[in-house]
């Protein structure tokens, strides 16, 4: 390709949806079944794709986009980062992304802060963090074990995919780590069963997220904390999707009365641009050394910037309360959803994170109300509508999906 002109000699600008498809299909390596849609722009809440149709989004390009699209302040921010200097590796200091750590410490309470690319690293640094603790203790590789839930996702690197419970993305990947044992989610005797001196952590998510939609309870999350209080062994909570005010708190853990050793963020901490962290406070902010862990584009001053300025108007525009306003209001709606159409079987969540599961699969409905009513949802899991809109999103964005939903749902049930 030469001069914006592909194979055909056509204008890219110029081509249409159907042969970006094509395209893409022939170009990018097949571990995805994409929908036919090419999104080229949005704004606010709405998508555009390349034919120029808008869409409501009510996916967030997976609980990401927080700020919605083409926020301007933020926009203007990153432009004017990205002029400065984009990076520097760690060799050296950055203002920018001591700025971003010290307000990500201070909303979360912890001691130290690690930037990563994505929310997957910052599950591996969780995980050497655990490793390390283990090791620190003297009796070598003997506290290496680590305890993980069942239907969790925290990631596709080999060391993430290892703590993630579900068989499906696990089996053509063994052999996996060794010494990580699973048991139920909300289930405290499965964790005590399991729990040992070897123990060198214990690893959830405080809501699951891919898994469906599941919140810890107050029980079974107040429990594993007395538990690896008792062994020795730390608690990293996953806030990947459920931290960044997306449950009406900052960190989803915070509804609760417990504080992990070590916890992770990504997804809506960049708002788009790629970042995530792990953060440790008290023992575990120390286990590691020196030379223990690294990355060379880990916290550079670019993506420091974004997620600087991400909390920055999380907090002038009050955007955690914001979502517990809106998460409500939500609830509200998929209840109304919910007692209409009987193949909702059950509807889970907290805040602007809310699951209905079906009884039926949800991708149809999903397909239906991209290609048809045009607007955006994802699943978590076969039969779960995930609901993970921009926490910018307002009462009548909430409305208008309601009344696309609906008549996604008419159509489905009456055929
Ligand atoms: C998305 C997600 C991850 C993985 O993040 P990536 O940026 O895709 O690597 C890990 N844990 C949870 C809970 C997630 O939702």
């Amino acid at each position: 390709m030469e001069n914006g002109q592909n194979k055909e000699g056509q204008n890219q600008a110029e081509q249409n949806q159907e042969a970006w498809i094509l395209q893409g299909e022939e170009t990018l390596y097949k571990t995805y079944n994409r929908f036919p849609v090419v999104f080229e722009r949005g704004e606010g809440l709405y998508l555009y794709d390349t034919d120029g149709k808008e869409y409501l989004d009510f996916f967030a390009g997976i609980a990401v986009n927080a700020l919605g699209y083409g926020d301007k302040e933020y926009t203007e921010y990153i432009q004017e980062q990205a002029g400065k200097l984009l990076h520097i590796s760690n060799y050296f200091y950055n203002m920018p992304s001591i700025k971003a750590g010290e307000k990500l410490l201070k909303a979360s309470q912890m001691d130290k802060v690690f930037f990563t690319n994505s929310g997957t690293e910052a599950i591996e640094g969780a995980l050497k963090i655990a490793r390390r603790y283990g090791f620190n203790k003297g009796i070598s590789a003997e506290k290496s074990k680590i305890i993980a839930m069942k239907n969790s996702f925290h990631g596709r690197s080999l060391g993430a995919l290892s703590v993630t419970g579900n068989d499906h993305y696990q089996e053509p990947f063994k052999p996996l780590i060794p010494g990580i044992c699973f048991a139920e989610f909300n289930n405290l005797d499965s964790v005590k069963a399991l729990m040992d001196e070897n123990t060198c952590a214990v690893i959830m998510e405080t809501v699951q997220g891919e898994g469906g939609i599941y919140p810890a309870s107050e029980a079974f999350i107040t429990g594993i904390r007395a538990l690896c209080d008792q062994y020795d062994a730390l608690l990293i909570l996953d806030e990947i999707q459920c931290g960044m005010g997306r449950t009406g708190k900052m960190f989803a853990w915070q509804h609760y009365p417990v504080k992990p050793d070590v916890m992770t963020v990504a997804k809506a901490l960049g708002n788009g641009v790629p970042v995530g962290a792990f953060l440790a406070r008290g023992k575990a902010a120390s286990a590691m050394v020196p030379g223990d862990h690294g990355s060379t584009y880990g916290g550079n001053p670019f993506v420091g910037a974004a997620a600087e300025k991400v909390l920055d108007i999380f907090a002038s525009r009050k955007l955690v309360e914001h979502a517990e306003e809106m998460g409500s209001y939500l609830w509200e709606k998929l209840e109304e959803i919910k007692v209409k159409y009987p193949v909702v079987k059950a509807h889970r969540g907290m805040g602007l994170l809310q699951g209905l599961e079906l009884s039926i699969s949800a991708g149809e409905i999903i397909r239906k109300a991209l290609l048809k009513e045009r607007l955006v949802l994802i699943n978590a899991g076969a039969n779960i509508l995930r609901f993970v809109p921009p926490l910018v999103i307002e009462k009548k964005d909430i409305d208008e999906m309601a009344r696309r939903l609906s008549k996604v749902m008419e159509e489905v049930v009456n055929g």
